[in-house]
């Protein structure tokens, strides 16, 4: 593939540097020399995460802060002065969905336009967005074995669309939107992760890492059959930063997830990871989990998805990065390992 002309001095706007997945890519990015912008919403934040990124190996030297929400239009412009590239991977990602949709809708939406505006307004030349698998295959038939491409798009009025698919997907059809409006489609690329794991950065356990700390700590009894796709954290880093300059990644999406597997398949990894832990080894039969959806929101969000293993197809990340992608049993045992050196659990 190739490269298009590049300064690595390049200075990178990166919006949601404090999250688990901000923090890899910055990392990503500061080892390949870019300088690297980070957004906060609070500049009181970046004294950690400038520790955080030293303690991985990044030459922090070239690492700087800037104060944004995605809820406010303040700061939006001066933020893209003298930025080349703009790597949006800011939203909100919970387990714990809100009452209110809209908590999660309205900075996934609304910020993706702030920051594509403006990135668009300062003539930055690639913007690279991270949307999610939940943009892809979701509300679609369950007995669908085919795996889910770039190509395909989350059905909103189809069944099992919570809160958080429904902000990644109209995040993604607004950034392209803009970007047609404004004659820069080819200027976008959006990488669309499943379940991101991998080593943790900080002693923020984050939302990505809390389904193997409640596998460790005790707080999950049985094992329900909810399927997860797995990627790597340092795939999806990777990407991100490939995807900035190749000219073949302009204009398409790339889908990424290693492999499916059931919630007991990730027990077993980390069980093995975590040897002396006790990490539960009962299954929950799908009527147990059906029933106890009847008491709580958030389990009735997931028992339309009980044992349906969604493959996505991967392959043009597979030619991005070069080389395959980390397995997935690697991911999980790595996270299991930082949240243990990191006594989280
Ligand atoms: P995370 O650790 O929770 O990070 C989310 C980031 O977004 C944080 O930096 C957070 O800032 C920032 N953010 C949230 N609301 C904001 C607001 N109103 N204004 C400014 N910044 C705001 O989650 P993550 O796993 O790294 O997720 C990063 C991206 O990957 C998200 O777009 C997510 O949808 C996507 N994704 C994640 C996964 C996964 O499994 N982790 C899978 C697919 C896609 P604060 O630190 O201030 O809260």
């Amino acid at each position: 593939m190739s490269q298009s002309t590049q300064n690595h001095a390049d200075r990178v706007l990166l919006t949601g540097i404090s999250g688990f997945l901000g923090g890899h890519v910055a990392l990503a990015l500061l080892k390949a020399g870019y300088t690297v912008r980070g957004s906060v919403r609070k500049l009181a934040k970046a004294d950690k995460v400038r520790a955080s990124l030293k303690a991985a190996g990044a030459d922090i030297s070239r690492l700087e802060f800037v104060e944004l929400d995605l809820l406010s239009d303040a700061g939006w412009d001066e933020a893209m002065a003298g930025v080349r590239y703009l790597q949006h991977t800011a939203s909100p990602f919970v387990i714990d969905l809100p009452e209110d949709k809209n908590e999660l809708i309205r900075p996934a939406v609304e910020g993706t336009e702030r920051a594509l505006k403006a990135a668009l307004r300062a003539g930055v030349e690639r913007i690279v967005l991270t949307s999610s698998m939940a943009a892809i295959a979701y509300g679609h038939d369950k007995a669908r074995t085919r795996p889910f491409t770039a190509a395909d798009w989350t059905d909103l009025e189809g069944r099992g669309v919570n809160a958080y698919i429904e902000s990644k997907t109209l995040a993604e059809r607004r950034a392209w939107e803009i970007m047609r409006a404004a004659g820069r489609e080819r200027d976008l690329t959006t990488i669309n992760p499943s379940a991101i794991l991998g080593p943790l950065l900080d002693e923020d356990p984050s939302t990505s890492a809390l389904m193997v700390k409640r596998l460790l700590d005790g707080s999950v009894p049985a094992l329900p059959r909810i399927p997860f796709v797995i990627v790597d954290v340092r795939d999806i880093a990777e990407a991100h930063v490939k995807a900035m300059t190749e000219d073949s990644a302009g204009g398409r999406r790339f889908p990424m997830g290693e492999r499916p597997m059931l919630m007991g398949e990730v027990a077993d990894i980390v069980r093995k990871a975590a040897p002396g832990r006790k990490v539960p080894r009962l299954n929950m039969p799908d009527w147990a989990v059906r029933l106890y959806g009847l008491f709580d929101r958030d389990v009735r969000g997931i028992v339309n998805e009980l044992g349906v293993l969604k493959a996505l197809d991967s392959s043009a990340a597979i030619a991005l990065l070069g080389r395959p992608l980390v397995p997935a049993s690697q991911s999980v045992a790595a996270t299991t390992a930082s949240l243990i050196e990191r006594r989280l659990v």
